[in-house]
């Protein structure tokens, strides 16, 4: 049985209810976050906890939870659901209001809810069993806050659907200017001459945990050099390799793009070396 946990309850996913005027559903006016458990050990819960802050803050939804409130709530239901290899969500909307209306109310309570649900095995720094992902590409078709973590993830949905359509994994956005932001659910990065680049943080990507974690270990370990800076469709292009980071991927190795081969078209030796490094560091985030 999946338990969720629904304003202050916990109780069966499928039992869990909202007002229909909960302005999550009527206007995705929320927050969320996925944090990754692999038996029992999530993997960046500070950072996913002060991402959502950040996102509560932006949108000027008050709610108070410390770092410590949420802890227990994940610890509780990675006890209640299993300690497999969880996704656990957390939400945040801005509450049920009494009346279908743009503007904020002042006096409402906000929603929270959260549940866990089964990921895969987190991936292994092994060549012959890394997943090939294979890209669609497109125009940049979202809004102009792209670094908070709404829950209106419509501008998402279809560009994640774009890529689905035309047989493939996810879909890279470039914006106007034809650099890449990232991808409809992931991170991006290409890697050129054993250098990992990856799009600098500002409104038109969302600042992935796995990024940050990522980022700070190559930095650390030092044998792989890094560069946050904008990265150009040609570069994409012409990438030795390209790679997108989420949660629950950590790092995917990307060997298709618009049906044409990333470098000699196979998972990299670049790749192997970073995510021989993440999977052995990650739970020290
Ligand atoms: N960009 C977007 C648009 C995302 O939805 C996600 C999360 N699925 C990411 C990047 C990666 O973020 P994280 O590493 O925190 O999972």
């Amino acid at each position: 049985m999946n338990i969720a946990f629904l304003n202050g309850s916990y109780l069966p996913l499928e039992e869990a209810r909202i007002s229909p005027l909960d302005r999550g559903f009527l206007f995705g006016d929320g927050i969320y976050e996925v944090v990754p458990s692999y038996g029992g050990k999530m993997v960046g819960f500070a950072p996913h906890i002060q991402r959502m802050n950040d996102g509560l803050d932006a949108i000027g939804i008050k709610f108070d939870w410390s770092e410590s409130d949420w802890g227990d709530l994940c610890n509780q239901l990675i006890k209640k659901n299993g300690s497999g290899n969880l996704g656990i969500y957390l939400h945040v909307t801005r509450g049920a209001d009494s009346k279908r209306f743009h503007g904020f109310s002042e006096n409402i309570t906000p929603t929270v809810f959260a549940f866990a649900f089964e990921i895969a095995p987190a991936p292994v720094a092994d060549k012959t069993l890394a997943k090939k992902f294979k890209v669609s590409s497109s125009k940049d078709l979202r809004w102009d806050r792209c670094q908070i973590k709404s829950t209106s993830l419509l501008g998402n949905v279809l560009h994640f659907q774009q890529g689905q359509d035309q047989g493939n994994d996810e879909t890279l956005l470039f914006n106007a200017d034809n650099q890449l932001t990232e991808a409809s659910s992931c991170n991006a990065y290409i890697v050129k001459d054993s250098v990992v680049i990856t799009p600098p943080l500002d409104n038109q990507l969302l600042p992935g945990i796995t990024r940050q974690i990522l980022l700070d270990i190559l930095r650390n370990d030092g044998s792989i050099k890094v560069e946050e800076r904008p990265v150009s469709m040609h570069e994409v292009k012409n990438a030795d390799e390209v790679w997108i980071t989420s949660s629950s991927k950590e790092i995917g190795a990307v060997v298709e793009i618009d049906g044409l081969p990333v470098g000699n078209g196979e998972v990299g030796d670049i790749w192997l070396a970073a995510q021989t490094l993440y999977s052995a560091a990650k739970h020290n985030y």
